[in-house]
């Protein structure tokens, strides 16, 4: 029973080599229990109702692993909150809650992408209420796709959130609000991706073993996953295509 987690590959039509790398792993992933996607899937999403010849062919690979009895799960990141139901269900995956905690083994591990953990970066914070406010997305998803690609390419272009890519511009994790959450949700693992700041990172609070491990982000000849065997802990993994 092996499950895996992969984040930020920040998928888009003109980084053929990383979506190849991708469909590369999904046939490693043959016989896994569970995929999970953790935010940052795609470059940009905007809306279910969109389709290109890349998004396509997640489809049927994904819901070709689902239908060997894979789950998958996909957690927004900051690039596709408007994803939803609609794609999901395409690829025979469900949407997972943001701070969702799973159970492996005797073990249980928080969920996140890990914006929301990047509190020292007001302007964003603040941005990021904006993005996941209900109406603003419904507001936004009633404009024609040719308008929300415009708005899409803008937003990578100029603004601050466009830059939430590179790691020199994402802020790290605040490490008391790391504690918070860890506390809040009764665990002693977190596992999220976002900051582009692959690495294990172990500590302690009140005599208690605590470990985040944080996912990378994708390249044109790499991608990072985490693989975590029942029977051990979690191991980050840095793998060539
Ligand atoms: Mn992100």
């Amino acid at each position: 029973m092996t499950h895996y987690f992969i984040s930020d590959l920040h998928l888009q039509g003109n980084r053929p080599a990383m979506s190849e790398g991708f469909f590369g792993l999904l046939d490693r992933l043959k016989g896994a229990e569970t995929l999970y996607i953790l935010g940052d899937f795609f470059e940009v999403w905007i809306g279910d109702d969109y389709s290109d010849s890349l998004v396509e062919r997640i489809q049927t690979s994904l819901k070709a692993l689902a239908d060997q009895g894979v789950k998958i799960f996909f957690m927004h990141g900051n690039r596709d909150f408007l994803m939803g139901d609609v794609f999901a269900n395409a690829c025979g995956a469900d949407m997972l809650a943001e701070g969702t905690v799973i159970t492996v083994g005797d073990q249980q591990a928080l969920l996140m992408h890990g914006d929301s953990l990047c509190t020292r970066d007001v302007a964003y914070m603040n941005m990021r209420q904006l993005f996941r406010n209900p109406e603003w997305q419904a507001d936004l998803l009633s404009k024609s796709i040719e308008e929300r690609l415009a708005i899409g390419q803008q937003v990578r272009s100029e603004s601050k959130a466009g830059q939430q890519m590179k790691a020199d511009d994402i802020m790290d994790v605040t490490p008391e609000e790391v504690d918070k959450v860890m506390d809040d949700a009764k665990v002693n693992l977190l596992i999220h991706g976002h900051t582009h700041r692959p690495a294990t990172h172990d500590w302690e609070v009140n005599g208690q073993e605590r470990q985040r491990i944080v996912l990378g982000d994708w390249g044109d000849d790499h991608g990072w996953l985490i693989r975590w065997d029942e029977s051990s802990s979690p191991v980050l993994e840095k793998f060539g295509f």
